[in-house]
Formats: structure tokens, sequence, C-alpha cells
């Protein structure tokens, strides 16, 4: 599914995130960049070591909640990997959904940045952070759309969920904001 916004267009894809050829891959990591689970294990696991030894060594401190920073890709068939940190699902009153927008946000400023056209993301706080996947799915591509209308840039958004309920989940989401 393909929905074009100004300039720019914002794709659907399901499947792994680790196999998609676009310019800058997000990982939905954890405030101190140590690595976990889900998609964050997977795409270090693709990746390699130095992709961990370069996170280590440029951001020791970690990256604050609602923000994102930038690594290289190591084995990975992308330029960059921007390693975005979403909120903890905490009921709805924790401004989570500002902390969702503003990971997005962060994660698409990098893309212009660095001069990245095309740029990967998987359903950011959707897995062990709990944010349910409707409200996530609305959040996360209101949050693109409007970036996109606003900057002209970059040219391709591609989110790649993991599986049929996440991809069901936006699929809904980005035709009623196409209406
Ligand atoms: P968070 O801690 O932000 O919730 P998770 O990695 O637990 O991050 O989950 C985020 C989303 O990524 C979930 O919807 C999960 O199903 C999905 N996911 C897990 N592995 C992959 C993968 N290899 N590619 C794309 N999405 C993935």
């Amino acid at each position: 599914m393909l929905v074009q916004f100004g300039h720019s267009r914002i794709e659907l894809a399901q499947g792994d995130i680790t196999s998609q050829q676009v310019d800058a891959i997000v990982n939905a990591a954890n405030s101190r960049l140590a690595g976990g689970g889900g998609v964050d294990g997977a795409i270090h696991r693709a990746a390699g070591p130095t992709l961990m030894d370069e996170t280590r060594t440029k951001y020791p401190e970690g990256c604050s909640t609602g923000s994102a920073v930038a690594t290289s890709a190591g084995r990975l068939r992308a330029k960059f990997v921007f390693h975005a940190v979403g909120p903890i699902w905490r009921g709805g009153v924790a401004g989570e959904a500002e902390l969702l927008s503003s990971a997005y946000r962060r994660c698409l400023e990098l893309a212009v940045e660095n001069a990245c056209p095309s740029i990967a993301f998987p359903a950011i706080s959707t897995g062990v952070y709990g944010y349910p996947m409707d409200l996530a799915a609305e959040r996360s591509l209101s949050a693109v759309r409007a970036f996109l209308l606003e900057h002209q840039q970059p040219e391709l958004v591609r989110f790649v969920l993991f599986d049929g309920g996440s991809f069901g989940a936006f699929a809904r989401a980005l035709e009623a904001m196409a209406e």
C-alpha cells in the first residue's frame, strides 16, 4: 500500500526490516541503547558487532525517550541505523503520544540531515513497550505525514510491519488518512 503526501510517499510492507534496501533503517531501541530482543535484537544480529561497538563509543549516555541517534549500519543494506527510543505505554496518560511522535520526527530530521531519500521504520513501541497497535498506527502515520507535508522529504518512508495484525492496523489507519 502506498500513499503520496506532497512530493513524498508513505509505503506499507509486511516483513523483516533487516532485509530492507533503504538509506536508513530505524531501530526501536531502549534509552540505554543496550540492545535487547524484538526488532533491536534482529537489527544487531544482522548488522554484526560493529553496530554495538559504534553505538557504545558514540553514545555512552544512551538516548532520551522521544529522540533518536544515528550510527552506520554494519552489514545491513543501508547507510545508517537510526536508534529511536519510543515511550513505554503507561495507559496513555504519561505523554506517550507526544513522545512517540517526537521519536518519529527526530528520525525524519536525521534522514534529512544525512541526505537519506529513503527510510524504513518498524512499529516503534508496539512490542515489549506495549503501545496499543491501533493507536500507535494512527499516531505514527500522522507524525510522518505532518513532517512530509512540511519538509517535502525524505522521498520514501516505508513502514515494515512484522505480522498481519500490525500490517492491518497500519493499513486501516493509512486508508483513513488518505480519504
Ligand atoms: P519496542 O520495545 O519499541 O516495543 P519491539 O522490538 O519489542 O520494540 O517491537 C516493536 C515492533 O517491531 C513490534 O510490532 C514487533 O512485532 C516488531 N518487530 C520485531 N521484529 C521485527 C523485525 N525483524 N522487523 C520488523 N519489525 C519487527
